[in-house]
């Protein structure tokens, strides 16, 4: 099968049965939710109220320490592959070895290589850009902790929704996030797969031209996570309306990742604020169980990180052949 040319087409020919993913209706049931699942459906708000306190609570010579954000991010991942366990969404999500390890290999990426590449590449030059040119923004850093907070994810999820747009509108940046895309279940630390990168172009962001305090910066950043974290985790949570209106739900987001054509996946971009879609028009009702791309079939590391230079590896030896054929 050539994978390069999966982009408009849905694959439901590829010798693997592959069931249709239909959305399901919202919160799933007509009859009321019980008091169990009402309180299962706040866990999302809750835990974001509960992480944005422990930052605002805990003394600043501990939460300004470099190692506090990388803390954070891994100590709230595994309290949702927790939750995984208790509240799960679908048996056919739960996570096995072989995903655990997986997805814990990437989480590390993105905090080791693909941290460095950003700081190297994008936030180093962008913050000595901004000395150069005297840019200082101090009166940010007097604003309450809280709206700073805000105007961080603000400003990150601005860029993230428009370059993941662009990432499903455009082939080339299509190729790096593709892997994504080819994931077959859905769980807490699935948000950090994908290729090296993908991973360093929806890291880019314009926050270093402006002087947040630090702390508020983490908090923003761990925020992040843990509504990327639930959009990707296998639990049963359907939050209400004052949180599923501004934040990206798991419905949203399986709907994303929906394996019935890659022209369905074309929707509900934002990462972490859903609001995005419902104000630039991109945003659809649903949700699905069923995610992958073309026969479903899941991809090794291997193919994770090679998947962009395919169309090079496939063009290279193709002048091979002929080259060989021709002597
Ligand atoms: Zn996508
Ligand atoms: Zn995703």
């Amino acid at each position: 099968m050539d994978r390069n040319t999966q982009r408009n087409v849905s694959r439901n020919d590829g010798g693997t049965t592959v069931p249709a993913a239909v959305p399901l209706p919202s919160n799933t049931a007509d009859t009321p939710p019980s008091i169990r699942q009402k309180l299962i459906n706040l866990l999302p708000p809750a835990t974001l109220l509960g992480v944005v306190l422990i930052w605002m609570l805990v003394p600043r010579e501990l939460s300004s320490n470099p190692w506090a954000i990388v803390i954070a991010a891994f100590t709230t991942s595994f309290f949702l592959l927790g939750l995984e366990q208790v509240f799960e969404r679908h048996e056919s999500w739960r996570i096995n070895r072989r995903e655990f390890l997986t997805d814990l290999f990437y989480m590390v990426l993105m905090y080791t290589a693909v941290g460095w590449a950003v700081e190297l590449l994008a936030d180093g030059p962008l913050y000595a850009l901004k000395s150069q040119l005297g840019l200082a923004t101090p009166w940010i850093a007097q604003l309450p902790f809280v709206v700073q907070v805000a105007l961080v994810i603000l400003l990150i999820e601005f860029g993230q929704y428009w370059m993941h747009r662009a990432m499903h509108d455009i082939y080339p940046l299509w190729l790096t996030h593709a892997p994504h895309h080819y994931i077959t279940q859905l769980n807490a630390m699935k948000g950090f797969v994908g290729n090296p990168i993908e991973l360093f172009l929806i890291s880019l962001s314009v926050v270093a031209l402006f002087d947040f305090d630090l702390v508020a910066l983490f908090c923003a950043i761990n925020v992040l996570g843990v509504i990327s974290g639930f959009a990707h985790a296998n639990i049963a949570s359907n939050p209400p309306l004052f949180y599923s209106y501004i934040f990206t739900t798991i419905r949203h987001h399986s709907l994303h990742h929906t394996a019935l054509s890659y022209e369905d996946t074309r929707c509900n971009y934002g990462n972490s604020l859903i609001l995005m879609d419902r104000i630039f028009g991109t945003y659809r009702e649903g949700e699905s169980e069923i995610v992958g791309q073309d026969d479903r079939r899941r991809w090794s590391i291997y193919e994770q990180f090679m998947f962009p230079f395919q169309p090079l590896i496939d063009r290279f030896s193709k002048g091979r052949d002929k080259g060989s054929s021709t002597n």
